[in-house]
């Protein structure tokens, strides 16, 4: 394809011969992205809310996940359009902006869809269906922001954090535990958090899974566990008042980066050069004990690199016990935990960059002969792990999804402590603002307007159907109890509790979650419908 310019500077495109079979212009080109965009819609419909189904993808190298995350769905189906991609896209956004809701938005931004579809048959155009949705959007925003609640929580005072993740775990394949998951993400939310800046930091939540065990055994430690242990098995196991030496150096001679030789003909060289190694790691070793001239005192040493089999034999004997292949990762969140710092040459070691833990232990499980190691009563605790137990790897995958999610709702809340009532009621309740605010716009966009009022709908519905109940004939109930009642925590019961009253349930959602999914779907729908030339070429 190439743009080129006619005599008068106008420019057209020249395409071969055979790519112009693949070129779509005008309202077929925004049909066929419209259907696209709605396909992908429709596979994560079935997946929304607490009753919804879960999918279960095989990767080409055979590996199965089963989930009902969005955003771990899409990611996973390899999807080829690149409308398709773009709704990918927008779950992944709101994955990275909010963590949680990424089913929601792309509902949300099929249903939108849809309905733009059909006002494309009554010859609306795409543009002025555009910018009706644009006023929409902001109606809507508007609205969430009105109905929304703050509400107060302190470190004394955490059942909040704790519901409203209990909301987000609700709709996840680990349900049966939601309160002890949501009891464990806001510990570690509020252990990593700032609560005076109102910020927190996740990377210092390490979140550690081992096959074996049930669920509920999943737990909170404060410290860090490394999927590591020591490196000879007759080292001692545990260690009280460990003094860590964190390196980045190999436990090994140095290796020259240029090409070198070394003869040796007679059986004194070889054993002149076995000295010198040995000498060599006698050195390192007592570079991180400590020696008369200097002391370092060190008692374990975590080393992101291997080590010889000689150096290994070498620390068991000086009792200097020792971790290696440690990942660079674990090695940062180790040395924030224990207050040390991490070394990269053994000249450097001085006491003071000695981490500190009360306790490191190794840890076996069940039959196997694996072992963790667990560093704990560290001297600044604001790094923690979660660490997951299940019957599967599969079970622990999701469940450190859904961790990842409840972890992010709890964060949210310490930001912006607003909320908004679940099961559609938000939507439900944006929906009848929007509606009314349609007929004061005098053109064309009320169509528009009206229509993104009904593509909140598609929320509350998909929750409906997901739990059984008659879609159409629930919202309307739920829609005219909102209105009766002035009451816009009225969603959709799909628990069978008996009450539609969300606040009652307690059944919560961030505000900023909400507002995202509204914005983000409005976006990316806006962004499909100003497309009016697809051009592939035929190489796709
Ligand atoms: P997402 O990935 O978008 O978070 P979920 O599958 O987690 O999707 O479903 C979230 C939806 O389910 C939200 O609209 C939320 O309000 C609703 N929901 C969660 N728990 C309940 C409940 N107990 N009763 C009614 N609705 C619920």
């Amino acid at each position: 394809m190439a743009l080129a310019f006619d005599e008068f500077g106008r420019p057209f495109i020249i395409l071969k011969e055979q790519q112009q079979k693949t070129r779509l212009r005008g309202l077929d080109a925004q049909k066929s992205n419209i259907s696209a965009g709605k396909a992908v819609a429709r596979i994560l419909r079935s997946s929304l809310g607490p009753k919804g189904m879960d999918k279960m993808l095989q990767s080409p190298d055979g590996d199965v996940t089963i989930t009902n995350d969005g955003a771990t769905i899409l990611e996973q189906m390899d999807v080829d359009n690149q409308i398709a991609k773009l709704m990918v896209e927008l779950s992944r956004s709101q994955d990275y902006e909010i963590g949680d809701g990424t089913t929601g938005v792309v509902v949300m931004a099929g249903s939108l869809l849809e309905q733009a579809e059909a006002l494309l048959d009554r010859g609306i155009h795409p543009i002025r269906i555009a910018e009706g949705y644009e006023m929409a959007s902001r109606i809507a925003v508007e609205q969430v922001e009105k109905i929304a609640h703050k509400f107060e929580f302190g470190e004394a005072n955490v059942e909040p954090l704790i519901q409203t993740c209990m909301t987000t775990l609700s709709s996840k394949i680990v349900n049966r535990c939601k309160r002890s998951l949501a009891e464990i993400a806001v510990k570690a939310v509020m252990a990593v958090a700032d609560l005076e800046r109102k910020d927190v930091n996740l990377d210092l939540i390490k979140v550690e899974g081992k096959v074996g065990g049930k669920l509920e055994y999943t737990e909170l430690i404060y410290g860090i566990v490394v999927d590591k242990d020591m490196s000879h098995p007759q080292m001692p196991k545990k260690i009280e008042d460990a003094r860590i030496a964190i390196l980045t150096c190999p436990f090994e001679p140095p290796k020259p980066k240029t090409k070198h030789k070394v003869d040796i003909d007679t059986v004194e060289k070889f054993e002149a050069l076995r000295k010198q190694e040995q000498q060599y790691f006698d050195e390192m070793v007592q570079k991180c004990k400590g020696s008369v001239l200097q002391d370092v005192g060190a008692t374990l040493v975590i080393c992101q690199w291997g080590f010889d089999d000689e150096a290994n034999h070498l620390l068991m004997h000086r009792n200097l016990p020792a971790v290696r292949w440690v990942g660079g990762v674990e090695l940062e969140l180790i040395a924030i935990a224990t207050g040390g710092r991490i070394v990269p040459r053994f000249q450097e070691l001085t006491p003071d960059k000695l981490g500190r833990a009360g306790l490191v232990r190794e840890k076996s499980f069940g039959t196997t002969k694996d072992r963790m190691l667990y560093i704990e009563h560290c001297a600044n605790s604001k790094a923690v792990t979660i660490f997951i137990r299940g019957g599967s790897k599969m079970m622990i995958e999701e469940t450190k999804r859904s961790i990842h999610d409840a972890l992010c709702v709890a964060r949210n809340l310490i930001r912006n402590n607003s909320i908004v009532y679940g099961g559609g009621s938000a939507e439900i309740a944006c929906s009848l603002a929007v509606e009314a605010a349609a007929d004061r716009y005098p053109g064309v966009e009320q169509y528009a307007i009206r229509a993104f009022a009904d593509a909140l709908d598609a929320i509350p519905m998909a929750l409906a159907e997901n739990s059984g109940l008659q879609p159409i004939e629930t919202l309307s109930a739920v829609k005219a109890q909102q209105v009766k009642e002035n009451n816009p925590c009225c969603g959709i019961d799909c628990n069978d509790v008996g009450t539609n009253d969300m606040r009652e349930q307690n059944v919560f959602e961030t505000l900023i979650g909400k507002q995202q999914q509204i914005l983000l779907a409005t976006q990316v729908v806006k962004m499909i419908l100003k497309i009016d030339d697809v051009i592939t070429s035929s190489d796709y």
